[in-house]
């Protein structure tokens, strides 16, 4: 029986952890993948919020961390027909394998037990506090833990979630990811995000050491031919790319996009003492940013666990509460989404500024 039983061993699960061991929670984390695990992700410490919250939790990011460029220096952003707009903000750039297992390693040397591969099937909660079926994904052991509370920081497609919301219709964005080691022509300390008015969809250029890394992101089932049909011709017309080049890795992932059901309460990441954190809460930012409100909601869910044991009460109000601020914010940043998707396509200039507009909102925001 356990205290604590921290479900993934991303940002959000990885701070929970540690911050409950810190606080005299006795804590597990499962991870059903084998660690160090990497992430579709463009591994970007884009905000104020994110930078901040890695320093308190974990310290100060060692350079063994980082890829270079170590740091970028802003976000361009660029809508065909209108001049690019840039936000500067200087931004630790990362694989996530090698962040996220820098965070794990630090919640272990807090005095979290760390499992990975073992996968979590499902959650119940009864009198005798919380219990979760586990597969050992290397002997294909069935096994079950008991824990007072269990935090869900088991990303986009949260098993978690699932046990609490069986009913909940969630809908996914797909991502594709491909890395090359082939020059292209734009400033590696950038991030490079383009933004199409009319089709309204993005994707995302990034450098990772000697890497030219292209993320695209459209509807689920739709973005490998948009990526093929729309994204490579355009970056062929445009930077010189060659649309034959043979990516190094080809990878992807879904997004949950929860925004609607979280603003209007249909949805309501914690009940009793399970709490939902970061994507498996819906809590990625309107931008695609979702290491620092996974960081956030991570800690105020250790907060949550701490105060809950002390009163000896069910967690998820206190949660609840405290992750308000953050709902607030991302209603906030919607609302300035909304606004850019629907400007005219025929004016991209403001497309540009309405999504920069978006993007500054996003990484000076408090919450
Ligand atoms: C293409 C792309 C680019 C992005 N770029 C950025 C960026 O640059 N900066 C940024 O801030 N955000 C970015 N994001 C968003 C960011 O990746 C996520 O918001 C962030 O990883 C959420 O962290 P998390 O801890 O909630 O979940 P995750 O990082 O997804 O971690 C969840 C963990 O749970 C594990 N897990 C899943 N199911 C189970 C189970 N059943 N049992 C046990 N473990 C389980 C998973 O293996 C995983 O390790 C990007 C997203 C995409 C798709």
């Amino acid at each position: 029986m356990w205290d604590v039983v921290v479900v993934g061993g991303g940002p959000g699960g990885a701070a929970a952890a540690k911050l409950c061991a810190q606080g005299g929670l006795k804590t597990l984390l499962l991870e059903t993948r084998a660690l160090p695990r990497d992430k579709v992700c463009s591994g970007v410490l884009f905000g104020d919020t994110a930078q901040s919250l890695t320093r308190e939790i974990f310290g100060q990011i060692p350079e063994s961390v980082t890829v270079a460029p170590g740091h970028l220096l802003g976000q361009a952003v660029y809508v065909h027909g209108a001049e690019r707009g840039v936000i500067e903000q200087r931004m630790p750039i990362t694989w996530r394998r090698d962040l996220d297992h820098w965070m794990v390693r630090a919640a272990e040397r807090e005095g979290v037990t760390v499992r990975d591969s073992a996968r979590v099937l499902d959650v119940s909660q009864g009198g005798d506090g919380c219990r979760l079926r586990v597969r050992g994904r290397t002997d294909g052991s069935l096994r079950e833990v008991g824990a007072t509370y269990v935090i869900g920081a088991d990303g986009a497609t949260s098993a978690v979630r699932k046990s609490l919301f069986p009913g909940l219709k969630v809908p996914y964005n797909q991502e594709i990811r491909e890395c090359y080691d082939i020059a292209f022509p734009l400033e590696k300390t950038y991030i490079h995000t383009f933004y199409d008015a009319v089709l309204k969809y993005w994707f995302i250029i990034n450098f990772k050491g000697p890497y030219f890394l292209l993320e695209v992101s459209g509807k689920l089932g739709e973005t490998s031919a948009l990526k093929e049909n729309v994204v490579k011709p355009y970056l062929a017309q445009e930077y010189g790319f060659d649309p034959s080049a043979v990516p190094l890795k080809l990878d992807g992932t879904v997004e949950a996009k929860l925004y609607e059901q979280l603003f209007s309460r249909a949805f309501v990441p914690a009940q009793g003492n399970v709490l939902l954190v970061g994507d498996a809460a819906g809590l990625q930012l309107p931008t695609g940013e979702g290491i620092g409100s996974a960081l956030l909601s991570g800690a105020r869910a250790a907060e949550a666990a701490i105060a809950a044991t002390r009163r000896g009460s069910a967690a998820a109000d206190t949660y609840l509460h405290l992750i308000g601020d953050l709902v607030d914010s991302i209603e906030q940043l919607y609302a300035l989404a909304v606004k850019a998707r629907f400007t005219p396509a025929d004016d991209p200039q403001v497309t540009v500024e309405r999504v920069v507009e978006m993007m500054e909102a996003s990484v000076r925001r408090v919450a």
